[in-house]
């Protein structure tokens, strides 16, 4: 049983971590960017509105965003655990996470923070937009993510240092070396 959140920049290679993590764990791994991509391809309202935000590499507004865990967080395969990945990403969000997960009488064992240098980032991130075509991938928007993750989601490393989970990894190496470092500190 493990409660985890996923951190770090776009590029970081939270998504693969935390595909391989889930797999060992048996726990869902729960992507709010995959939901949100799902709900524009499904072309509801809140996919609608969701999109604008996505396309220029801003933020979802806090509260879709905390409603989707919501609804989330209390469906039966999150009772083993869960890894969250690209949530929460401002400090509204963690907050709103503690109290739901208050309520679930639910506790984080750990927070991961994959740590990788903008550039190479910037050069992951375009490799990725060639090859995946991705509608946010493109330079400028890129840019903006950075910065969206630079000054929003960069203050949640001191919110979550302050509660002793706080796992920080480096985030560059191979696959393979960057799941032994999570498994090694989360275990
Ligand atoms: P991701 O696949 O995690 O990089 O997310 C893609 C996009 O979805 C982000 O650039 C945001 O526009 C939006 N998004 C995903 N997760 C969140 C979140 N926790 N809060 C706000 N926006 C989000």
């Amino acid at each position: 049983m493990k409660r985890l959140i996923f951190m770090g920049p776009p590029g970081a290679g939270k998504g693969t971590q935390a595909d391989i993590v889930k797999a060992k764990f048996q726990i869902p791994q729960i992507s709010t960017g995959d939901m949100l991509r799902m709900a524009v391809k499904n072309g509801t309202t809140m996919g609608l509105e969701a999109k604008k935000f996505m396309d220029a590499g801003d933020l979802v507004p806090d509260a879709v965003v905390i409603g989707i865990i919501r609804d989330r967080l209390v469906e039966k395969d999150c009772a083993n655990g869960f890894i969250l990945d690209g949530f929460p990403r401002t400090v509204e969000q963690a907050k709103a996470l503690s109290e739901i997960l208050k309520e679930l009488h639910m506790e984080l064992d750990s927070v991961v923070n994959l740590d990788v240098p903008d550039e190479e980032l910037v050069k992951r991130l375009l490799g990725r937009a060639i090859k995946e075509g991705r509608s946010d991938d493109n330079e400028e928007t890129i840019k903006n993510r950075l910065h969206t993750y630079n000054t929003k989601t960069l203050p949640l490393i001191d919110f979550y240092k302050g509660t002793g989970i706080l796992r920080q990894i480096n985030g560059l190496g191979s696959m393979e070396e960057i799941t032994d470092s999570i498994l090694k500190q989360i275990q």
